[in-house]
């Protein structure tokens, strides 16, 4: 059992009695036998989009849920970006409702910070709150005006609430597909430069300066915007990121064959800003890996590089490709990465989660760090097949995945 919250490393049976971990001797329940295997708190991952209400042919809570689990996460927050967009306090309840009845892992619901995302008017964001969003994003669309974002800042402080805020300059990246650079030069594609992250990253810390409030960054992808984070931390701002497995896993060299699942933003950058995401990681500047899980339908993704949509799927993925760049590359201790993905993303939300502490919530992530196994996007969960890690091999992943002492997905041989 590895515990980040209380440092705990080291064999012990984990026992949970009516969704809450207690101590063993009440213990009389069926038994996952996790010998030789790693038992963490439940994995949580604070950016999913699950296209409910309104795309479900890409994905739904449901099926978006059983991907989480399937990736061995036990909570998942959900990006206002549906149809219509959670910029009020009913669509807030329809996705909570929704998750209550149909999803298999706890899904947080994230709310707009502006109407219709379209970045002019703040959204309903208290009324959102009382309805149980636990943090605001116009994620896919950045709050362009800087005004409208200080606002929203004076607000969500007001209310105790993050924000999060998607970093890019949309007249910098304006018409872009992938990094630029000269592998974009090469490709004949339209470039995004890391400017256009770069700027709304150093806006939003002196924003979050002049406000007081909660401020992360989601996906961040570059060197810049990464040691701008680390200033920020350095002056005692309540500033935080998130980076993605594809975006410390991947690099602009990846695009080769305009695969359109190489498509996604912020783009994949370059080696030296890889390094200096997983720098950022071993360093601590970074607080939590999240998916960007991103489904999009066949027939859409399946376009020409440039009229593909942006992003990809990553809930099943995420835990292979963190052992195989962070912890079997001896870059972070397997502690390390179990927080990055328990106390990291819960204490950037103020979540009362991320830890296996007597009495706390029944979730648990079990997974393994040698067994050999090949990711096959066609056998997802997801309703979407996106994913530029089809075929991949991976040594150590997902083992079971249990949710209020629920075991809710288990390997398909221990079925
Ligand atoms: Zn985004």
């Amino acid at each position: 059992m590895i515990d980040p919250a209380s440092g705990f490393d080291g064999v012990r049976d984990v026992c949970i009695v009516d969704g809450r971990i207690t101590q063993g001797w009440r213990c009389d329940g069926p038994v996952f036998d996790a010998a030789g295997m790693i038992v963490a708190p439940g994995f949580i991952d604070m950016h999913v989009h699950l296209r409910e209400p309104g795309i479900e042919h890409a994905e739904t809570i449901e099926s978006g849920s059983r991907a989480a689990a399937a990736g061995g996460f036990t909570t998942i927050c959900c990006m206002p970006n549906t149809i219509p967009v959670n910029d009020n306090a009913t669509v807030t309840s329809y996705i909570v409702e929704r998750a209550r009845n149909a999803a298999i892992v706890n899904v947080l619901p994230i709310g707009a910070i502006t109407k219709g995302s379209k970045g002019e008017e703040l959204a309903a964001i208290g009324s959102m709150k009382q309805a149980g969003i636990v943090a605001i994003s116009d994620d896919g669309k950045p709050v362009m005006n800087s005004r409208v974002m200080r606002r929203a800042m004076e607000f969500a402080k007001s209310l105790g609430l993050l924000v999060i805020d998607h970093c890019e300059d949309l007249n910098l990246s304006a018409g872009g597909d992938m990094h630029e650079g000269t592998h974009s030069t090469r490709l004949g594609l339209r470039g995004i430069p890391a400017s256009s992250e770069d700027v709304m990253v150093a806006r939003d810390i002196l924003l979050a300066e002049t406000t007081g409030a909660r401020y992360h960054v989601a996906h961040i992808s570059t060197r810049r915007s990464v040691a701008m984070v680390a200033f920020a931390k350095s002056k005692g701002l309540p500033v935080t990121c998130e980076t993605t497995p594809h975006h410390f896993a991947l690099t602009d060299e990846d695009l080769e064959n305009y695969d359109s699942n190489y498509k996604m933003k912020p783009p994949l950058r370059t080696h030296l800003d890889v390094g200096a995401v997983i720098d950022g990681i071993v360093s601590g500047a970074i607080d939590a890996i999240a998916t960007d899980h991103a489904p999009h339908a066949g027939d859409e993704k399946m376009q020409e590089f440039e009229r593909c949509p942006f992003g990809i799927t990553g809930l099943e993925t995420a835990i292979g490709l963190s052992l195989e760049k962070l912890v079997h590359a001896n870059r972070i201790s397997l502690m390390h990465l179990v927080r990055l993905f328990t106390t990291g993303p819960a204490g950037v939300l103020k979540l009362d989660r991320g830890t296996l502490a007597e009495g706390a919530v029944g979730d648990a992530t079990i997974f393994d760090l040698d067994s050999e196994w090949r990711y096959e996007v066609s056998k997802s969960e997801s309703k979407s097949k996106n994913s530029p890690f089809d075929g991949k091999q991976f040594r150590g992943g997902p083992v079971a995945t249990i949710v209020g002492g629920n075991v809710v997905w288990r390997r398909e041989e221990l079925r």
